[in-house]
């Protein structure tokens, strides 16, 4: 797909007439995280007898450690793993993702996050990730863009996507309504919390899935890369937001 396409494909009247802030999914949209993350999760769940294919990672992106393990113990057993082997399989796959090299920034982030800024634009980040000093991390790789008043992470929420949750939380420490403000998300589950709290939802599918399994959980618009979003996001919000 390209550029044009995506934008000319949309339910793009959706979008929100006077945009305040854009919340982003931090995994697999800000860092190229997902491959370990994936082969990580395949590995560990080897060594305890389970099959959790590294492609089917991508449509569980989202869901909470325990959960991931006992929809493939559902599926494989008939039953629920116990509390503690569930911790023992995601301290493994937590040893087995820090194996790898620290995950780069995702092409085209950087310049699209800028061009928000530059607007006026509130940016918030709504992750599951329980990574410890992650503001010092995006600082780094995103300077001056992001603040710790306008995260949302593992630490703030019960349930986690899909559960709308963390994105009603994001507007919640934005002062937001669902009309201010938009989602920038790659993973279904995370577009489905997204869509339930009610916010118009920009997909970038940047992992292996079909385009059909973001836009089928309600993706309002997609992106087939953050470069191409970055790129068109100019014309879009001129066009859109009216
Ligand atoms: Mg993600």
């Amino acid at each position: 797909m390209n550029q044009q396409s995506a934008i000319n494909n949309t339910k793009a009247q959706g979008f929100p007439q006077r945009l305040r802030a854009v919340l982003f999914d931090m995994d697999g949209v800000l860092y190229n995280s997902m491959p370990y993350h994936a082969k990580a999760w395949h590995r560990a769940m080897a060594q305890f007898g389970y099959d959790l294919p590294e492609d089917e990672v991508y449509m569980h992106e989202g869901r909470t450690g325990a959960s991931t393990v006992n929809l493939v113990s559902m599926r494989q057993r008939g039953v629920e793993e116990s509390e503690e082997r569930i911790q023992e399989i995601y301290q493994v796959k937590s040893e087995f993702f820090n194996e790898y090299p620290p995950a780069d920034p995702m092409p085209g982030a950087l310049e699209l996050l800028q061009q928000l800024k530059a607007q006026g634009l509130k940016i918030l980040i709504v992750t599951g990730s329980g990574q410890r000093s992650l503001l010092d991390k995006l600082n780094h790789h995103f300077p001056d863009i992001f603040r710790r008043e306008l995260m949302v992470t593992a630490f703030d929420v019960k349930y986690g996507k899909p559960n709308p949750e963390p994105y009603l939380m994001g507007m919640q420490k934005g002062e937001l309504t669902p009309e201010e403000c938009i989602v920038v998300e790659n993973a279904p589950l995370g577009v489905r919390a997204a869509k339930a709290a009610g916010i118009f939802t920009i997909a970038v599918n940047t992992g292996p899935l079909p385009n059909d399994a973001l836009l089928d959980e309600g993706a309002d618009v997609l992106f087939p890369s953050m470069q191409a979003l970055s790129d068109a996001w100019g014309e879009f919000y001129n066009t859109y937001n009216k």
